[in-house]
């Protein structure tokens, strides 16, 4: 099929739910990926932050047809392999004690709200069960990650939502302080608001946040769905915080491109779900964890992780010396640049795929997240084709 049929057949078969750019791909190395006209793209997105070795990594690919090839899925009530290689290896570099798996951001944060709740209501009574999340958050797209999330744009249409979130300000300590009473059982925060706009939230608020659960045994969650698998520059993005969160979700980047989500769990909150409390019929499957033990392989080297904060570094410069725009914001190949006055980021977004370059947008932002095996050559050709689309 041609890129015009594959766009016609979408258009007719799929649900209208993504606005989608007129582009449609076949196959890619790297960082580069190409429509089956043979137009090449350069990838400032990973899908949305998800190929973090790019595109069809040989070691990669292997790992997860050899899989494939041996047992693609066998239920949860029986182990295997790759589930408890993964597991170990996620354990052992973080400290956690326990995972679980899932297939999605959003199912992990299920899991690990759900890990709040009855934590509350076990130490602290039935009444303890709302999770304190911040305002512009992003969380997911279920009814209960929709509640979660703190816009009032996804609070819309499907009524009614789950009860028991209370919203404060990123930065705002007494805002946080006030907001927690005897009915709070946790704190949820994304440690860069990604949708939200590439922002960052204040360092001193999260080291409140992480005290106040400490104080109080509270769930300290941390969401690092996006943030997660080395796309900061560290493994996790808190550990550049300096906090111990008690639960984390992971997902996007973890699989390498194959659906996996992860809920996290320390001493504190590793016992808390019990036989028959949780479960998914796909959670773990072992392609997808086969593939996520060769990207946990990769990225968890030191000098991978040093790649990525040098490369953070080249790109953030890259896009400075562009005039049109004014900021950037975010942490490793996380960034989100800032435009004057007069350009859009959708506009641009949609310009930039025209001229062989794919960008994501976050509010009035571009947020770039590229893959994190991304080439310095490759991050010249895409900055180049960005500052054309700029200029105008
Ligand atoms: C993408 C994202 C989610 C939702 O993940 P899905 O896999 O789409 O369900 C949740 N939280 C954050 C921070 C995200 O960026």
């Amino acid at each position: 099929m041609n890129s015009i049929d594959i766009q016609k057949k979408d258009q007719e078969y799929i649900a209208n739910t993504y606005k989608r750019f007129p582009a449609s791909l076949v196959e890619g190395e790297g960082a580069v990926v190409r429509s089956p006209e043979g137009k090449e793209y350069i990838d400032f997105t990973s899908g949305i932050g998800v190929n973090c070795l790019g595109y069809a990594d040989k070691g990669w690919a292997d790992a997860v047809s050899a899989q494939a090839h041996k047992l693609q899925h066998v239920s949860n009530l029986y182990s295997t392999q790759p589930d408890v290689e993964a597991a170990e290896k996620l354990c052992r570099y973080t400290g956690f004690s326990k995972v679980f798996f899932g297939n999605s951001g959003a199912e992990a944060n299920e899991g690990a709200l759900k890990v709040a709740r009855k934590y509350g209501m076990e130490k602290h009574g039935e009444k303890c069960n709302t999770v304190i999340s911040l305002k512009n958050s992003f969380h997911g797209r279920t009814i209960t990650t929709l509640s979660a999330t703190g816009q009032d744009s996804f609070h819309q249409f499907f009524f009614p939502f789950t009860e028991g979130f209370k919203f404060v300000d990123a930065g705002d300590i007494e805002g946080l302080r006030n907001a927690v009473d005897e009915t709070v059982c946790g704190i949820m925060i994304e440690l860069i608001q990604g949708e939200g706009g590439v922002v960052p939230v204040d360092g001193a608020f999260v080291k409140e946040a992480a005290r106040i659960c400490q104080e109080k045994d509270l769930v300290f969650v941390i969401d690092e769905v996006q943030t997660g698998i080395g796309r900061t520059g560290t493994f996790l993005c808190y550990e550049q915080f300096g906090v111990k969160p008690d639960v984390i979700s992971l997902a996007k980047g973890i699989g390498g491109g194959l659906p996996l989500g992860v809920v996290m769990m320390n001493d504190k909150t590793a016992g808390v779900l019990g036989f028959g409390q949780h479960g998914s019929t796909f959670g773990g499957n072992p392609v997808a964890c086969a593939g996520a033990c060769y990207v946990l392989d990769k990225v968890m080297k030191p000098e991978f992780l040093e790649e990525v904060k040098k490369k953070s570094e080249y790109m953030k410069k890259k896009l400075l010396e562009i005039s049109q725009i004014k900021s950037v914001t975010g942490l490793g190949l996380m960034l989100g640049a800032e435009l004057e006055e007069g350009l859009t980021a959708g506009e641009t977004a949609g310009r930039c795929v025209e001229e062989g370059l794919l960008v994501l947008t976050a509010k009035t932002k571009l947020r770039l997240l590229p893959p994190l095996v991304i080439g310095y050559e490759e991050i010249d050709r895409g900055i180049e084709i960005l500052a054309r689309v700029l200029r105008g």
